[in-house]
């Protein structure tokens, strides 16, 4: 039986850290304990270290399956950096090498084993592992078991067979996307013995969220990294032109960006993700295809250049900044014209069904881009998490609320715009006519249907074009009117409108803004350290990390490098405090950062004062 404190000791000698996060603790006893655990974990909680940890303890081998061949590689550098020897077996490698690590597995050179799922169907692994001693079987993205989840993968499905022959070993099934339908698949598909999952909280208190009113799209994006020039990042944008336009507009700044999308040859587009992994460039502009089994920690910004269909893959992908715990961006450039185009393919879709779903989640993902409440309470209600009405900090909503007005008189105006529209005429018209009468626009169709003879004709000059857009899609959001869906969407006024109307009630809105937002965000805020010292010691994991041909991060995350930079640590025992150094690092890199820190000290030890 392995105590709390024994577990936290392997911790800190490993890995370097202090504390184990939410749920590790617990789901790690489970495990040595021969018991089956799911986990639902969302991405960053660190859901590899729950498997790789009882590896160091139990005499025979953790099995990892893990659908990505490309991940596997650099989960086995990071591990063998930190001293847990570690290996793959996938379809990448010669026979020669898979024969010499299989018998490295037999001879127990080996603590973990990663293999792929397509392993499993075509030579039979389970044959392979016969004689080898499986004291545990991880399954990280569970849910692709599913035919449910967003990712499944038909190979998975095999997993039961190992299972059945591996009985001996408990069976730990991670992922970080499960609905209760994907969670009752796994636990039937792997017959997993578990009383209740492990569900940990969805809220990425690290990740500052933002919308901005897109205007300028370029302008505001440069803007934005502005004040980050150090920093790695991904723009996501919605087609596949506009991702290589925009690296190409960014590069034209000096800035050093590369475009991803499926339409790229895999050699490109492998080749971008790297440069991207290994910090050699800072962003990459990219479509959805873009993600998936990036693991780089110190992503330090997403910007969503266009709006994403829906909210799911809004949060999935500004998921993948602040893996690393550290203070990180989330910014969503907004226009409604985006959602007119998203419409727009949705219109193409065969079924109607389909069709309505899709529409459902747009208007889920604009009002979470309209709303004025609390960005982080409205995406994790998303996912059917409650976390109170309490300020978060961490959101712009709740850091600058948007000032109200009474906008009593200005909704009169717009809601009897829309009845009188419908008294003349017998039809309904769009939004933009709406405005163009509560402007007093001389246009063709205004003429021709003769609205410039309305009472509410030119009755709101007090607000631009855009201001009357915004009051107007409060108005549709409060349920007061109603925007039709389809190709020629039009603007009707609801009961509640109506009601509305007649009572003369009194209604808030937040103020249209008087002109287009500015951009200038200052980096989410961070711990006081010395960036002189950070950059200095960025420059040295650079080298040593070309060394060993193996991405920065794997070296040391930016945490560490902070740390150092905030301690200035003088030994090797001063350096053992800081986050992320065990004992192999120690030994490998400690010198090197000492040396480090003592020469950017000397310098200013020397000024006189
Ligand atoms: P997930 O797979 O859940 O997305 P990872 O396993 O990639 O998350 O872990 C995310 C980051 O958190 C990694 O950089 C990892 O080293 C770090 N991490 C994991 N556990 C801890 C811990 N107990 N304390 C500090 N950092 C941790
Ligand atoms: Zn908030």
């Amino acid at each position: 039986m392995t105590s709390a404190t024994q577990l936290r000791t392997i911790l800190k000698q490993y890995y370097g850290y202090n504390a184990f996060r939410p749920l590790q603790e617990a789901i790690i006893t489970d495990t040595l304990a021969k018991k089956d655990v799911l986990a639902v974990l969302p991405t960053g909680a660190g859901k590899s270290l729950c498997f790789q940890l009882p590896s160091l303890i139990q005499p025979g081998i953790t099995l990892v399956i893990s659908p990505l061949i490309a991940l596997m590689k650099n989960q086995v550098d990071a591990l063998s950096a930190l001293g847990i020897p570690a290996t793959f077996l996938n379809s990448s490698l010669s026979t020669k090498e898979s024969r010499e690590r299989r018998h490295g597995l037999r001879t127990g050179q080996f603590r973990i084993l990663y293999v792929s799922p397509e392993r499993l169907s075509t030579d039979s692994l389970i044959a392979q592992v016969d004689d080898i001693q499986v004291d545990l079987i991880a399954i990280d993205e569970a849910h692709c078991i599913s035919e449910w989840g967003h990712d499944f993968r038909p190979e998975y499905r095999q997993l039961a067979d190992l299972r059945t022959h591996r009985a001996d070993a408990p069976v730990m099934a991670l992922t970080a996307t499960a609905t209760e339908r994907v969670q009752q698949d796994i636990r039937e598909a792997l017959n997993l013995r578990v009383e209740s999952p492990y569900i940990a909280s969805f809220d990425r208190k690290n990740l500052f969220y933002r919308v901005l009113p897109k205007n300028r799209p370029l302008n505001q994006i440069l803007e934005f990294l502005r004040s980050r020039s150090s920093q790695s990042g991904i723009i996501y944008c919605q087609s596949r032109k506009g991702t290589e336009h925009l690296a190409a507009q960014l590069s034209g700044h000096g800035i050093k960006a590369l475009p991803y999308h499926a339409g790229l040859s895999q050699e490109i587009r492998t080749a971008n993700q790297d440069a991207f992994i290994r910090d050699e460039c800072q962003i990459v502009c990219a479509t959805i295809a873009f993600g998936m089994g990036i693991d780089k920690p110190n992503v330090r910004f997403v910007i969503h250049q266009d709006l994403p269909n829906n909210l799911a893959s809004y949060y999935q992908e500004t998921g993948r900044a602040g893996r690393d715990g550290l203070p990180s961006d989330c910014l969503l450039l907004f226009t409604p014209g985006d959602a007119a185009k998203i419409n727009h393919f949705i219109e193409q879709k065969p079924s109607a069904n389909e069709q309505e779903i899709a529409r459902q989640q747009l208007r889920q993902m604009v009002h979470y881009a309209e709303s004025d409440a609390c960005r982080r309470t409205s995406l994790l209600a998303y996912f059917g998490e409650s976390r109170g009405t309490d300020n978060c900090n961490a959101c712009d909503n709740c850091r600058e609320p948007k000032k109200s007005f009474d906008g009593s008189i200005a909704a009169q105006k717009a809601l009897s715009c829309v009845y009188r529209v419908y008294e003349r005429s017998g039809f309904s018209v769009g939004l933009n006519h709406i405005i163009a009468i509560l402007t007093g626009a001389n246009n063709e169709k205004i003429k021709r249907w003769g609205h410039d003879n309305l009472s509410t004709y030119d009755i709101g000059q007090e607000f631009s074009r855009s201001q009357w857009a915004h009051i107007i899609r409060q108005l549709i959001r409060e349920g007061l009117l109603f925007q039709t869906s389809g190709l020629r969407s039009t603007v009707e006024l609801t009961t509640k409108g109506s009601s509305f109307l007649k009572s003369r009630s009194q209604i808030q809105l937040t103020k249209p803004p008087s002109k287009p937002a500015s951009t200038t965000i200052k980096p989410a805020a961070d711990d006081d350290y010395d960036d002189g010292l950070f950059q200095k010691l960025r420059e040295i994991r650079k080298q040593l990390a070309d060394e060993k041909n193996v991405p920065n991060y794997i070296i040391f995350s930016d945490v560490t490098l902070r740390q150092i930079a905030k301690h200035f640590p003088q030994s090797r025992k001063e350096l053992l405090t800081i986050h992320g150094i065990g004992a192999k690092k120690l030994e490998e890199y400690g010198d090197v950062m000492i040396a480090a820190v003592n020469k950017y000290r000397q310098p200013q030890l020397q000024t006189p004062n």
